[in-house]
Formats: C-alpha cells, sequence, structure tokens
C-alpha cells in the first residue's frame, strides 16, 4: 500500500495512446498524454469538439482502457487492475460529473445522492445523512424530497454535484458540467465548484469551454492534436 499524504499526486496519466477503428477508419485521439495532478488542484481542460476531452476522462476514471500508458489514481494504477478492483478504487478515489445530469429519474434528489454510498455498502441511515447534508452544502437542503422532474437545470446539476462528492473522493472529473446551463446558473454552479474544492481540499479536473470557470482554475491545459499543452 502507498501512502497517501498530501505531497502525492492524486492522479497521474502517463503517456497515454487511444484510437479507435481499425485500418483506413482508424482514429488515433491520444498521442502520448502526459498528466499529473497533485491534491487540492483545480485544472480545467480545453479543446475542439472530438479533440478527445470526453475520452481522457473515461481513461482517468477507469471506464475505458488505453492502448498502451497507465493511469494512477491516489496511488493505484488502475490500468494494470482488473474491472471489479478498478471499479472499487473508482468508488473510494473519484467523483464523476457529466454535462447531463445522469440522475435517476425515479428516485428524489436525496435518493440520488445516497446511491453511492449505498452501493458502497453503508446503512440507510449513514447513507441519507451524508447524502442530506451533501445537498445542504449545495443549497438544495430544502428540495430532498423532489424527484430530478421537479427541479430545474441548475438544481439538477447541484444535485448531480452532489452525488459526485457525497463519498469524500480526493478527485472529481467533471465533463462539461455547466455546457448546458445558461450563464447565471453557470456561474452559481463554478463557484460551489471552487468554494467546495477548497472546503473539502477536492482536486478537480474540469472539461469547459466556459473562459471565466476556466480562469479560476489553478491551471489551464488544451488537447489538442493528441496531447496537452
Ligand atoms: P470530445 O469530448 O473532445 O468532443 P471525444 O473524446 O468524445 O471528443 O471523441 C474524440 C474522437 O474519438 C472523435 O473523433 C470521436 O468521433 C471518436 N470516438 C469517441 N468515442 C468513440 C468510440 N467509442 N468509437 C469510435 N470513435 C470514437
Ligand atoms: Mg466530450
Amino acid at each position: 500500500m502507498m501512502s497517501e499524504d498530501n505531497t502525492n499526486p492524486v492522479l497521474v496519466a502517463a503517456e497515454l495512446s487511444k484510437s479507435y477503428g481499425e485500418g483506413h477508419t482508424r482514429v488515433e485521439v491520444l498521442k502520448g498524454l502526459n498528466l499529473t495532478v497533485m491534491r487540492g488542484e483545480k485544472v480545467a481542460i480545453a479543446g475542439a469538439s472530438g479533440s478527445g476531452k470526453s475520452t481522457l476522462l473515461h481513461l482517468l476514471a477507469g471506464l475505458d482502457q488505453p492502448d498502451t500508458g497507465s493511469v494512477t489514481l491516489a496511488g493505484h494504477e488502475i490500468t494494470s487492475l482488473g474491472t471489479a478492483e478498478t471499479g472499487r478504487v473508482r468508488g473510494r478515489h473519484l467523483g464523476f460529473v457529466y454535462q447531463f445530469h445522469h440522475l435517476l429519474p425515479e428516485f428524489t434528489a436525496l435518493e440520488n445522492v445516497a446511491m453511492p454510498l449505498r452501493i458502497a455498502g453503508r446503512s440507510l441511515d449513514e447513507a441519507n445523512r451524508a447524502a442530506g447534508e451533501m445537498l445542504g452544502r449545495v443549497q438544495l437542503g430544502d428540495r430532498t424530497n423532489h424527484a430530478p422532474g421537479e427541479l430545474s437545470g441548475g438544481e439538477r446539476q447541484r444535485v448531480a454535484i452532489a452525488r459526485a462528492l457525497v463519498t469524500s473522493p480526493d478527485c472529481v472529473l467533471a465533463d462539461e458540467p455547466t455546457g448546458n446551463l445558461d450563464e447565471t446558473t453557470a456561474e452559481h454552479i463554478h463557484d460551489l465548484v471552487v468554494q467546495l474544492s477548497a472546503e473539502l481540499g477536492l482536486a478537480f479536473v474540469l472539461v469547459t469551454h466556459n473562459l471565466s470557470l476556466a480562469e479560476r482554475m489553478d491551471r489551464s491545459l488544451t488537447l489538442h492534436g493528441g496531447t496537452l499543452t
């Protein structure tokens, strides 16, 4: 077991390559990409549509495998682990926020946020208490029993953020989390991301085209030609 003190990077991608298709339809998306994210560090990633941003986040989360290279999350090289073990490491260390909230429509906000804790084996009481507390942090303490369909777009995205944070991850990956929202609502979410990152010591890897958000991160990178600059 490696130590996980504050001087260690939380996420290291080394020489990642990924292509799709074969023969003349083959597309090389990532070509020897390197990325190191320190604990508590906030990194913005921009890049043209189709440049491979979502592909990169999926590899960082261990949801897909690179052709070559490695991903190390909180000291665990997930690219060398099996699916079940990768899932356990992801569940303990990583949160994920998508452009579209991916909340389960038939469950309440509280149940959606409690879900990752229930999956991790926590009791219903404990999961609900932590979910309620996290919904309070994203200023939705008065919406716990609403279904996603009864919430606004910005509220749904805040529930999705609460769900990503409820397991106390070390790092949150967010794929254009405000790409779907109006400017004012997006700005509120940006405030929340910066505030929660500081309060919880969370690292963020954030794919965004929003310049005002990118400027509030510690580092801003661009994915181009299969590498980050
Ligand atoms: P971005 O998120 O930056 O818009 P993506 O990572 O979604 O880009 O896609 C990068 C490139 O890889 C695109 O050309 C896309 O068509 C291709 N691609 C993504 N996923 C697949 C897949 N599962 N099969 C084949 N091609 C894919
Ligand atoms: Mg994408």
